[in-house]
């Protein structure tokens, strides 16, 4: 066995990867972690976190903190690398990464969701250039500027209620006639003076020299065009999930996601999943975290015989 081989390679440290990783140390496990970007995952990206009990209102940042700090303790340093190709080669697992190479007994996916694109002309031109996925990260450039927030669900609805916190004037578009996302944000939405709700438009293409300067959008109900001139376009349509490179190791479902059930058991014996990336209807901290604690559990179950 490569000397490099640890029980369990862990790929993402979110609150799934993180939760997976403390307890396959409990458990007796060497540990790799994989990290590709920052610790924490989608969690960072939220400025305010009150639905994960026992620690109050929180931000992002902060929880995510906390979690890593826990993971420290354990004596697990994060490897900052991006994973691509899991594949299996004589009982023991061998993870490709951009930079690397990591082998281990076995694996545990944990690598999240990305967030999606809107697919408006310029989306991709401008990104970083006005054009933005995080409210949290970038919000600060746009202080009393008008923006807008494009989406109808839980991310659009925070990011315009932090971002008018901190921008003149916010503009939350949304294709459909209500929101998708929960009631308390809708209402709180509605209290704000400085959101203007754009309900029943879409995102046509936005232009500028070099940085984004206005948005076109569509007003389904007039079937008219309608021009804002915005220096940034927080862009918060959902999430879609990452695991292509992975394809061929574990079964996906139509939608990209690892296919297994409540065990996060894959199709392939000594891989498993947790969190964002596993299939299944609630997709929440809390959710991922007691993924990570069953596919830790599952892993060492595995190793054990
Ligand atoms: P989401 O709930 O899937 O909502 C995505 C929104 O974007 C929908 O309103 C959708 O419109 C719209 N949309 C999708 N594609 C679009 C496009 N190409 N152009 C324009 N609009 C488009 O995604 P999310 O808000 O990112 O939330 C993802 C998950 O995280 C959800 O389960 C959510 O509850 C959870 N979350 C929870 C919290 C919290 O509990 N505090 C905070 C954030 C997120 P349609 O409505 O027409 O489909």
């Amino acid at each position: 066995m490569n000397l490099k081989t640890k029980d369990v390679v862990i790929i993402g440290a979110g609150p799934a990867g993180m939760t997976a990783a403390v307890y396959a140390n409990s458990g007796g496990l060497s540990v790799t972690l994989l990290e590709s970007g920052m610790y924490g995952g989608q969690m960072t990206v939220s400025s305010v976190i009150d639905n994960y009990p026992g620690v109050g209102k929180v931000g992002g940042y902060e929880l995510a903190d906390m979690m890593f700090r826990r993971v420290e303790e354990c004596g697990i340093e994060p490897v900052y690398d991006t994973a691509r190709r899991i594949e299996a080669t004589g009982g023991i697992f061998k993870v490709a990464g951009e930079a690397a190479e990591y082998f281990g007994r076995c694996i545990i996916i944990a690598n999240g969701v990305k967030r999606r694109e809107a697919g408006f002309e310029g989306e991709r031109a401008y990104t970083g250039r006005g054009v933005s996925y995080c409210a949290v990260c970038d919000g600060s450039f746009y202080r009393e500027a008008d923006v807008c927030v494009i989406g109808g669900g839980n991310s659009a609805l925070e990011e315009a209620l932090y971002l008018s916190g901190i921008c003149r004037t916010v503009y939350l578009v949304h294709r459909r006639e209500s929101f998708r996302g929960e009631k308390k944000y809708v209402d709180a939405v509605k209290k704000r003076d400085n959101i203007v709700k754009l309900t029943s438009h879409r995102p046509i293409r936005v232009w500028g020299d070099g940085k984004v300067e206005g948005i076109e959008l569509r007003d389904d109900a007039k079937d008219a065009p309608v021009k804002l001139n915005v220096k940034g376009v927080f862009v918060a349509v959902g999430l879609v999930p990452d695991n292509v490179g992975f394809a061929e190791a574990v079964t996906l479902t139509e939608d990209g996601y690892v296919l297994a059930g409540e065990d996060c058991k894959t199709t392939a014996p000594g891989i498993f999943v947790c969190g964002d990336s596993r299939r299944k209807t609630v997709r929440q901290i809390t959710t991922a975290v007691g993924d990570g604690a069953v596919a830790a559990s599952e892993a060492i179950r595995y190793l054990r015989g």
